[in-house]
């Protein structure tokens, strides 16, 4: 009960009581009043039954002025109980004869009132011989007497009866006690009632609801499962609000738990659901991780993948001190399978150049495609001297070997090769970036070179960079005056005369000094710029040469030409333009090509040549001997010349100098004139001379003079020095 101190039933029972105790008082109030005026009209009734007693006496004694009996009478009159005085007064109202407590005419008179009982009033009064409030009720009757019947009544005085106010109460006091006691043993026994039953079937069970539903715990299932309050509440099977409410709540309860079985049903499924698509994710994560790490043609790795593990033998290099290979590896004219056969084809050479990689590479190593048909491997090695490495890209040299068979119809089986080059951790670099470039340096030198596999090398780098450094440089070289021209006479044997000047383009590079032709040119080559300094070489050559050309018509300056520009078909109009623009004859230039890149298209290089010599030009073949001639297309070429390489005089052995008398004979027979270059001694010169050679291009001669020791070298201040060279 304590928990519900301010609980349902005890508010109930205080309300209850409250209401009660006003009804009771009421009740007892009206009890009590209809008990004192029913006490009040007896005594009323008595003063009546009284004045009927006892009128003919006082007439009588009146009559005969019998006072002192009147006295007597009045005095026992006043012993009766509910009277409290009674006088008697003439019809004058003059006082004749009084007992007990009766209003005289000294008395004070407070209040008269009438009363509804006939005769009878309500007097307050003090009396004379008292300072106490009184309140008396007073009952007045006539005394009226006739002699004879036949008289009528003649009245003689009044009679006054008194009754006090506490005699009434006097009589009705015990009634009232009884009333009361009644009240209030009626009001506890009805508290009490109360208190059991609103205890019983309100409180208690609205407690046990109370705690029911505070016991509840969606929680804890078991509190849902059953309630001992709830069922202690319903055992009591009493149809009222309260076994309605728990009913209710019960079912609440039990809706509840139903409730609580569809969502953990709900929820088991729901995490099922969770926990397949959190394993379709993953897989998904999974696939997306492999697609991500992956190349999606060959599955072999991708680049990311590639530089991650390349990281991580790093590492264990770094940790263990071991070494391993960083191989690079292109395929020979992949392109050109592409370009003739389709990209269909391409990806199944790919494919299959993957399946035999991985078959040749251990599981400790890593094949990778970096994309195109580029290559990467990481093979770790175990022994210092990297032989397995090497027997390893052997083996793949050798199982790339067997043709590459293809399904499809009219593809004969493919030939493919491959150029590999390989960079040793940490020999050749110790990060990845170092590793990698390295290893392609070495692959693009295989490449160049033809060969298979080669190994990075530092010399080889530096060379490459210098290379690169040059291909950049060279874009400005032109425009920053860094090039410049040196003439190296050529001498007629026969008139011991310089009738020819060979033009030679040097580089004076800001930082690296001077660079010879041999480097930059096959790098003008490879960029193109060979275009833009074959025009800038002829203007050139042409201006500085013109004014010798003018003294000496038949001098002739010789120009190297790339065989690259033989590739533009509009270089003899160009040609023929820039000795326009300078006033120079085409018969003054005489056009220098190797013959190898004379002989690389021959068709091509013919038709160009045709249209040079057609405009005046002549032609050489340089460094006649080094390249591999075909007789057949030389006598095709409109040449007018050939220049046997240097290498022959510079290495002059028996065989060389047969070689020399050979070449010499042979270009005199197709009615070609022949230079013989690198004549560095008299020695040299004679020998040319004896053979037959027309002319002669060495340092014994001069050595490739700036233009103004050239000037000097025509025009000497002692010509008879000039002439006897
Ligand atoms: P080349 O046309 O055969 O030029 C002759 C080369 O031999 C020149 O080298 C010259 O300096 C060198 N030489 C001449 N006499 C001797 C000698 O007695 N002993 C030795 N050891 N060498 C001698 P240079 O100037 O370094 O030119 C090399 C090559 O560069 C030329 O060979 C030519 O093929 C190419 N070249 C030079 N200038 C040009 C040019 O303006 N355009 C093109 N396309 N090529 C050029
Ligand atoms: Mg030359
Ligand atoms: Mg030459």
């Amino acid at each position: 009960m304590n928990k519900f101190k301010d609980g349902i039933g005890l508010r109930l029972l205080r309300y209850v009581f409250g209401c009660y105790l006003v009804v009771a008082l009421i009740v007892t109030g009206v009890q009590l009043l209809s008990e004192y005026s029913q006490a009040k009209s007896n005594i009323f009734s008595q003063t009546y039954e009284l004045e009927a007693s006892f009128k003919d006496s006082f007439i009588s004694s009146m009559w005969s002025f019998d006072t002192p009996q009147l006295e007597v009478i009045l005095a026992g009159i006043t012993k009766i109980d509910i009277v409290a005085g009674i006088k008697i007064m003439t019809e004058k109202n003059q006082p004749l004869a009084s007992s007990g407590n009766v209003v005289t005419t000294d008395s004070q008179i407070i209040s008269s009132t009438d009363l509804l009982a006939p005769g009878i009033k309500k007097i307050v009064l003090v009396q004379a011989d008292s300072t106490a409030r009184q309140t008396l009720f007073e009952y007045k009757f006539p005394l009226e007497h006739r002699e004879s019947m036949s008289d009528p009544f003649k009245l003689i005085g009044y009679g006054y009866i008194y009754t006090d106010v506490n005699t009434i109460i006097e009589r009705v006091k015990f009634s009232f006690i009884l009333i009361i006691i009644n009240s209030l043993i009626k009001t506890a026994a009805l508290w009490l009632f109360f208190l059991y039953f609103v205890n019983r079937f309100i409180a208690k069970p609205l407690a046990a609801l109370a705690n029911a539903a505070g016991a509840l715990n969606p929680e804890k299932l078991e509190t849902l499962n059953s309630s001992k309050e709830l069922d202690h509440v319903m055992k009591t099977k009493h149809n009222d609000e309260v076994y309605l409410l728990a009913t209710n709540f019960d079912q609440m309860r039990i809706a509840i738990l139903d409730k609580l079985a569809v969502i953990e049903s709900q929820k088991s499924q729901l995490e099922e659901r969770v926990l397949d698509r959190t394993k379709s994710l993953s897989k998904a994560n999974d696939e997306l991780r492999h697609l991500t790490l992956h190349d999606a043609l060959t599955s072999l790795p991708n680049r990311t993948l590639f530089k991650d593990r390349l990281e991580q033998f790093i590492k264990v290099g770094q940790r263990n001190n071991t070494r391993f290979i960083v191989a690079s590896i292109d395929l020979c004219g992949f392109k050109s399978i592409n370009d003739n056969y389709g990209h269909q084809i391409g990806d199944l050479i790919l494919i299959e150049v993957a399946r035999r990689l991985s078959s040749v590479f251990r599981s400790t190593d890593t094949v990778a495609r970096m994309g195109g048909d580029e290559f990467y491997a990481l093979l770790a090695l175990e022994s210092d001297d990297c032989s397995d490495g090497e027997i390893l890209v052997q083996k793949f040299i050798k199982v790339l070997e067997s043709p590459i068979l293809c399904d499809e119809e009219n593809i004969p089986s493919i030939l493919i090769s491959a150029n590999i080059g390989t960079a040793i951790y940490p020999l050749h670099g110790e990060d990845s970036a170092a590793l990698i470039k390295n290893a392609d340096m070495a692959m693009y030198h295989a490449k160049k070179s033809g060969i298979h596999h080669l190994h990075y090398s530092a010399e080889e780098d530096i060379r490459l960079r210098r290379q690169s450094q040059l291909a950049k440089d060279f874009n400005i070289a032109i425009e920053n005056n860094e090039l410049f021209l040196v003439y190296q006479p050529i001498l007629n044997i026969e008139s011991n005369r310089v009738t020819k000047i060979e033009a030679l383009v040097r580089w004076q590079h800001p930082t690296l000094g001077l660079i010879s032709p041999v480097e930059f040119i096959p790098i003008c080559e490879r960029t193109g710029s060979i275009h833009q300094l074959t025009q800038w070489v002829f203007q050139q050559a042409c201006t500085q040469c013109k004014p010798y050309c003018d003294v000496d018509e038949s001098l002739s300056i010789s120009i190297n030409l790339s065989g690259r520009v033989f590739s533009q078909p509009e270089i003899p109009q160009l040609l023929e333009n820039i000795c326009k623009l300078s006033n120079m004859s085409p018969s003054n230039i005489n056009l220098e090509v190797t013959e190898t890149t004379a002989m690389e298209k021959p068709d091509q290089a013919i038709d160009i040549m045709n249209q040079l010599t057609a405009k005046g030009f002549t032609i050489s073949i340089d460094d006649f001997g080094t390249g591999y001639s075909s007789l057949s297309y030389l006598v095709m070429l409109p040449v007018k010349e050939l220049k046997i390489d240097k290498s022959f005089l510079l290495n002059l052995g028996k065989n060389s100098e047969k070689v020399i008398k050979a070449m010499i004979d042979l270009a005199h027979s197709l009615d070609l004139k022949v230079v013989g270059e690198g004549v560095e001694t008299k020695v040299l010169l004679d020998m040319l001379e004896v053979m037959g050679c027309d002319y002669a291009q060495g340092y014994y001669i001069a050595k490739p003079l700036s233009a103004d020791a050239l000037h000097n070298f025509l025009y000497p201040p002692n010509l008879q020095k000039a002439h006897s060279i």
